[in-house]
């Protein structure tokens, strides 16, 4: 039972939240941190997770945290919108394996949709061009 799962201390965005492992950082303060995902679906492609809160997944995270949570994506997603102006930005969120998730710390993706571009697979596409990532993160980062 996936969602079931206990936290696991060890996972890549708690190891990416410790410092222990990079990331391309648009937005960070005491409570959330958003990076752009390494493998994106679309360009400009971004996470945005909770620091404190030790949740698997939408189920097992605090009220209070969640609400900082969801108001740290609607944030990181304005700024986004203004600076790529894509058609659309699908908000997209997996709980358990079974659902899709892959990555077993809570976290939200913005991924911005442009009409005519096919959007990449879902956790599994290449990694992207690092100094892509970073001038997409400053572009997004400059709005906030
Ligand atoms: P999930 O499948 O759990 O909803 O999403 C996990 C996301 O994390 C995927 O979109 C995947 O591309 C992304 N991801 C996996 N490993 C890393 C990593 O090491 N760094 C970053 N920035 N993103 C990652």
């Amino acid at each position: 039972m996936s969602l079931e799962l206990p936290y696991d201390p060890q996972n890549i965005f708690a190891k990416i939240i410790a410092g222990e492992i990079p990331c391309t950082k648009v937005f960070e303060d005491d409570a959330i941190l958003s990076f752009m995902d390494l493998f994106p679906q679309s360009r400009g492609h971004a996470l945005v997770i909770s620091k404190n809160a030790k949740a698997t997944n939408l189920f097992d995270i605090d009220q209070n945290d969640l609400q900082t949570l969801i108001t740290g994506v609607q944030k990181i997603g304005k700024a986004m919108k203004q600076a790529l102006s894509p058609d659309g930005i699908r908000l997209a969120q997996f709980n358990g394996e079974a659902a899709g998730q892959t990555v077993f710390h809570l976290h939200f993706h913005l991924i911005p949709i442009y009409d005519g571009a096919a959007l990449g697979a879902h956790a599994s596409g290449g990694q992207a061009d690092p100094e892509d990532l970073k001038a997409l993160a400053t572009q997004i980062a400059s709005h906030l």
